[in-house]
């Protein structure tokens, strides 16, 4: 016979699933929150604690196999060794179009822009609850899953890119321009 119980965490078992996320933070006590909130949610995380390692992960992932891979990174901005900036400017040169969702402490519009900038998909300030972080995270996989920020929605010359889904250009790594919506790409 069937049950109909409606099993604990209910709430959460609509998005049990498979996607990898590497999180990269430098405070012991940040970094843990958030692997425990994300893997409570049934995600499968990674950590890296400083912006090398991080680095390395995330080559290595580009060029491994699907069980080496990302779905998504949740990339603090300010980090030994390598700056979140520097990352996510580099991941984007290098054509690595993961979804980034951006952490830090600095709240002006300056820093938000910059980080969106140089490629980050989403900036989240601190200090911020574990609940947006995780419905951040949620949001910019679901737009991935439909196709959203998928390969052939960046088309690339030299060092300009081209996202058409979201109609705007990225120059040199850093200047974004947004095209009129009806721009035919
Ligand atoms: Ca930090």
């Amino acid at each position: 016979m069937l049950s109909l119980e409606v099993p604990q965490n209910s709430s959460n078992s609509e998005f049990v699933h498979n996607n990898r996320i590497l999180i990269v933070e430098d405070e012991d006590v940040i970094r843990d929150m958030i692997v425990l909130a994300l893997e409570e949610e049934g995600y499968e995380v990674a950590v890296a604690s400083d912006g090398r390692v991080a680095l390395n992960l995330l080559q290595n992932a580009t060029s491994g196999g699907s069980e080496n891979s990302f779905d998504l990174v949740v990339l603090d901005l300010m980090l030994p060794q390598v700056h979140g900036l520097d990352i996510c400017r580099l991941l984007r040169y290098q054509g690595n179009i993961i979804p980034i969702l951006m952490l830090s402490a600095k709240a002006s519009e300056t820093d938000r822009v910059l980080g969106l900038e140089v490629g980050a998909d989403d900036y989240l300030t601190k200090p911020f609850s574990m609940r947006e972080l995780v419905a951040r995270c949620r949001a910019l996989l679901r737009r991935q899953s439909f196709g959203a920020l998928t390969q052939s929605s960046v088309r690339k010359y030299r060092d300009i890119y081209l996202y058409t889904q979201e109609c705007r250009v990225v120059v040199r790594m850093k200047r974004l321009i947004y095209l009129p919506k009806n721009f035919d790409c």
